[in-house]
């Protein structure tokens, strides 16, 4: 039995100063019950707390570390870096040498702008197609997470969803009502808003592959559907890579996929764990932005030496190292097929969702496609298999509406305890 007196403590402390306790919301681990356990370092597959416990860790900080934690070839590069400065606020040739690497491994992308976080990403390329074509209105879909821009907190996954404010206060009626929603994987839905807001719609942004209501897949033709859709229309088509960026293949979703949107969004492992996030996209679109163009946009610690070096270290390995690619969707197929097994076993037919080192478990035999589907999950269960994990070692992200992210640090012998842990704990989250 894990204990986590240290945590405890922690945590309690932590209510005096910090909202909640912490510094992004689904850390409390208010859906799944218990406190959030505080980290002190990680290695490879595995964190360790405050009181000493051990983590297999299946978030990998929410998508970046692909390679494990504190992976040599990032570490290197970034104490490298230290010494010549944290910060200048001018131009290196580091961000160059980023630039160009991100063109050449992201097909949308022919120019990009460096930014430091996810959110700041799809604000900013939101602005700019809004600027492009001088429309207001956007389309997102239920349950898709873009960050926490105003104009993305309508129906918004990920946290909001688990705290139970997809619509968040704070947000203007004006801005609102310039956020257009329709069911993710329905094409005739968005067809219906457009027609019904024709020359209005300035752009359509969603995670090709969502990751926000967990993990969810896009149906045979939809992303393809969508790009002729905007094409027709005059419309940007945003693809939000910020998860799948350079984790579902070199060139994220769109390449997978092979349908190439006008604009892309990337945050995560572009940082190998640094605060960075980009966008970037066609050239006539990304020529808008200041000071090639009029709308503004601007970042102090934009493009900072330390997470440039960073996420040169991790992209040039992934670039180098494509095989890393086909290791992640061996471990991660073998761990769904040990689910699958287990649950054969306990008699269960729960839904599982999988692409490349992505995957999620909903307690619901109904497929989940969207996210009212998603909603069939019984998020009880989850918090009672949740919990069950984390007594056994297991880190897995604290809401039934997140993706897990695998790395290369998850041995085969791991894969092996994932599985008798999943088993364990599906057996006994049965039993309350
Ligand atoms: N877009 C997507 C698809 C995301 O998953 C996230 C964060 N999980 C964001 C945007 C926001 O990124 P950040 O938290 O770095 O602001």
């Amino acid at each position: 039995m894990i204990q986590a007196p240290k945590s405890n403590e922690l945590f309690l402390r932590a209510q005096n100063s910090i909202p909640g306790g912490v510094n992004s919301p689904v850390r409390a681990f208010r859906a799944v019950g218990g406190n959030p356990r505080f980290m002190v370092s990680a290695k490879g597959p595995y964190m360790y707390d405050e009181d000493g416990n051990r983590y297999m860790d299946l978030i990998n900080s929410w998508g970046p570390m692909i390679l494990g934690h504190a992976a040599d070839v990032v570490n290197e590069a970034v104490k490298k870096a230290i010494p010549n400065s944290l910060s200048f606020g001018a131009p290196t040739r580091k961000e160059i040498e980023i630039a160009e690497l991100i063109v050449s491994m992201v097909p949308s992308i022919e120019k990009v702008r460096m930014v430091n976080s996810g959110t700041e990403a799809t604000m900013s390329a939101i602005r700019v197609a809004r600027g492009y074509t001088g429309r207001d209105k956007i389309i997102k879909f239920e349950g898709c997470y873009h960050g926490h821009g105003d104009s993305f907190l309508i129906a918004a996954g990920s946290g909001a969803i688990t705290l139970g404010v997809p619509d968040s206060p704070g947000v203007t009626k004006g801005t609102a009502n310039d956020t257009l929603t329709a069911p993710y994987n329905n094409l005739k839905a968005v067809q219906t808003l457009v027609e019904a807001n024709k020359g209005q719609v300035a752009a359509i942004i969603l995670e090709p592959v969502a990751g926000n209501m967990g993990l969810v897949t896009p149906a045979d033709g939809f992303l393809q559907g969508l790009r002729d859709l905007c094409d027709k229309e005059g419309i940007v088509l945003i693809f939000d890579e910020v998860m799948t960026g350079f984790r579902l293949s070199p060139g994220g979703a769109q390449q997978l996929y092979g349908v190439t949107p006008d604009l892309s969004t990337l945050g995560k492992i572009i940082g190998g764990g640094m605060p960075v996030g980009a966008y970037g996209g066609k050239k006539e679109i990304m020529d808008y932005v200041a000071p090639a163009g009029p709308v503004y946009q601007a970042g102090t610690l934009s493009g900072n030496p330390i997470a440039m070096s960073a996420g040169m270290a991790m992209l040039t390995y992934l670039n180098d190292h494509p095989e890393v690619y086909t290791q992640l969707e061996q471990t991660t197929l073998k761990m769904v097929e040990g689910m699958q097994a287990n649950m054969q076993k306990l008699g269960l037919n729960f839904t599982i969702n999988r692409i490349g080192s992505m995957f999620s478990i909903f307690f619901t035999d109904q497929p989940v496609y969207d996210f009212e589907s998603a909603k069939n999950s019984d998020t009880a269960f989850f918090g009672r298999y949740f919990n069950a994990m984390l007594q056994r070692g297991i880190y897995l992200a604290p809401s039934q509406y997140e993706a897990l992210f695998v790395s290369t640090a998850i041995s085969e012998e791991l894969v092996a305890q994932y599985i008798q842990a999943n088993y364990e704990s599906l057996q006994q989250a049965l039993q309350a």
